[in-house]
Order: structure tokens, then C-alpha cells, then sequence
């Protein structure tokens, strides 16, 4: 799997929208892989945001770079 090498932009998804806002729901990914999600966008499904603090983690736990491994039509 080729993950992603950005390290800029970086942006933490919700990776499912009905399970909160905790760090175990949170991924990096960049600005563009993050606008290739599927769900990217409908904000009327929002979940709550993360906290700075669960942010900090998420990326922390990422090395401050991209998460996506999805290949193809996203990065
Ligand atoms: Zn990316
Ligand atoms: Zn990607």
C-alpha cells in the first residue's frame, strides 16, 4: 500500500461520521485526499468537530503526514 507523502495541508476526517469526535475515530489525511472522501463536504452530517487537543494527537500519531493509502483516483 502506498501511503500518501504529503505533509502539508493536513486536515483530520472523521473516519465514520456517527462515531464522535474521539481519537480513535480520528485519521490525517491532506487537503486533497480529504476532498476525495466520499463524505467530505456534507456538512449538514457533520459530526462534532475534534478538539485542538484530540488534533494534536491524531497528528502526533500520523508523524505529520498523510494517512491516506487509498491509490488511483486520490492521490
Ligand atoms: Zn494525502
Ligand atoms: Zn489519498
Amino acid at each position: 500500500m502506498a501511503r500518501c507523502w504529503r505533509k502539508t495541508n493536513l486536515e483530520v476526517h472523521h473516519i465514520d461520521k456517527k462515531d464522535g469526535n474521539g481519537i480513535e475515530n480520528a485519521k490525517v489525511l491532506c487537503q486533497q485526499c480529504h476532498e476525495a472522501t466520499r463524505t467530505y463536504g456534507l456538512e449538514g452530517n457533520s459530526p462534532h468537530a475534534f478538539t485542538q487537543e484530540t488534533k494534536d494527537k491524531a497528528l502526533r500519531n500520523a508523524g505529520y503526514q498523510c494517512e491516506c493509502t487509498r491509490i488511483g483516483n486520490c492521490h
